[in-house]
């Protein structure tokens, strides 16, 4: 019997022309973005604005302070809705938590997007910001999305944590709505232990921001900073809410930027080879990705015919190295949670939502793996599944 040896966790190493830059900011003993000059992280900003097309960036701590900043910056407060997918990463409704606002989950459809019939049912429910989740790197039609929210006047912030790199009908993902938010957390497209990114086209949000972020006085060092005139507007009405990357981060950060369409054609080749392979596997469908979406394949998801079955074969594949994460269990395991392990969140009745989670597991798929090792987790799923899975049992 075959099995899978490598770790579904372990990550590419940093590039050397990142730890040299890194090692360089040591020696320097720089590491606040206010105190260098050049600032890696005003560069990194300069430049992911750049790449993604967006009149200002900002470098945070984190994914979730960087969708926090921007819940504040749309003025979210106490009490407040915020509209979510309830199939999410806990970060999502936590940073809606995290400003005292009220997560009011929407369904999602077995394509793991938000359900669009759901998202214009509760649009006029009161919530004036749409935190949209692109779970999974699977994109929701984004013109449609729009048109509900921009007819009910709902702010879109997008979720881009598994979606840097990623666009829909040829525009990138966290450009659709006013703010866009990026992980840099060690399991996303770029890696610097923690960290996160922050688009808009706004100058007011951006000033915001960027005040928010704690800049003191020193915010026109920001690598996009509006003018003058804006910050104006804003300076002393923004509380500071520490949360800035720092040098190190930005530094390591900066060459896997540059590096990141290379990295995403190697995501999509070993996504598309155990999408192949899977086809193969009874009772259970890979997820069918539209002509529109170009997707980062950094994780592939499958749904069973049968929940019930799920855990067998779940176990079967872990026994053979290959980890599966099962969205139907009852307890959150490792990072994986669902809607109903949320208790600081109002209960939903979701079931439309839960059914898909039930019969949903998920793979990471690390760039430390090649094309040989995506074709022997490949026969070792179609395997278990034939063991666990098929109807007719012999
Ligand atoms: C990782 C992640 C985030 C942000 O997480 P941080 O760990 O705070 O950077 C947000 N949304 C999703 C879906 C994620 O997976």
């Amino acid at each position: 019997m075959e099995h899978f040896t490598k770790s579904f966790t372990r990550q590419e190493p940093i590039p050397e022309e990142g730890i040299a830059a890194a090692v360089d900011v040591m020696r320097g003993g720089g590491l606040h973005r206010y105190g260098a000059t050049p600032s890696h992280v005003a560069s990194l900003e300069e430049e992911f604005a750049a790449r993604t097309g967006a009149a200002h960036a900002l470098a945070v701590a984190s994914g979730g302070y960087a969708m926090g900043c921007a819940l504040r910056a749309l003025g979210v407060g106490p009490g407040d809705a915020v509209l979510t997918n309830a199939f999410t990463l806990a970060p999502v409704p936590g940073a809606i938590a995290a400003v005292g606002a009220r997560a009011v989950l929407v369904e999602v459809t077995e394509d793991l997007v938000l359900d669009l019939d759901d998202l214009a049912a509760k649009a006029d429910g009161g919530a004036k910001v749409l935190m949209l989740s692109h779970m999974r790197g699977h994109i929701v039609d984004m013109h449609a999305l729009m048109a509900i929210c921009d007819r009910a006047g709902i702010a879109v912030i997008e979720d881009c944590a598994h979606t840097m790199g990623a666009a829909w009908d040829g525009h990138p993902s966290g450009r659709w709505g006013a703010i866009g938010c990026y992980s840099c957390q060690t399991y996303k497209h770029i890696n610097s232990g923690e960290g996160g990114l922050i688009v808009t086209d706004d100058a007011d949000l951006a000033a915001r921001m960027i005040l928010l972020s704690g800049s003191y006085m020193l915010y026109a060092r920001n690598g996009t900073a509006p003018s003058e005139e804006v910050f104006a507007r804003h300076k002393g009405l923004m509380p500071n809410v520490s949360g800035r990357m720092d040098e190190l981060r930005a530094a390591i950060l900066r060459p896997q930027l540059r590096d990141l369409s290379r990295q995403v054609a190697r995501w999509n080749a070993c996504y598309r080879a155990m999408e192949h392979g899977f086809r193969d596997a009874p009772g259970l469908s890979v997820i069918d990705r539209p002509q529109a979406e170009a997707f980062v394949g950094s994780s592939i998801q499958l749904l069973a015919d049968d929940a019930a079955r799920l855990p067998a074969f779940v176990a079967g594949c872990a026994a053979r190295g290959v980890e599966w994460k099962w969205f139907g269990a009852d307890r959150p395991v490792g990072f994986t949670s669902a809607h109903r392990h949320w208790e600081y969140v109002d209960r939903h009745a979701l079931p439309r939502t839960d059914a898909v989670l039930s019969r949903l597991i998920d793979l990471r798929v690390p760039l430390t793996f090649d094309l040989e090792d995506c074709a022997l987790i490949a026969r070792i799923v179609v395997d278990e599944a034939e063991r666990h899975l098929t109807t007719a049992k012999a």
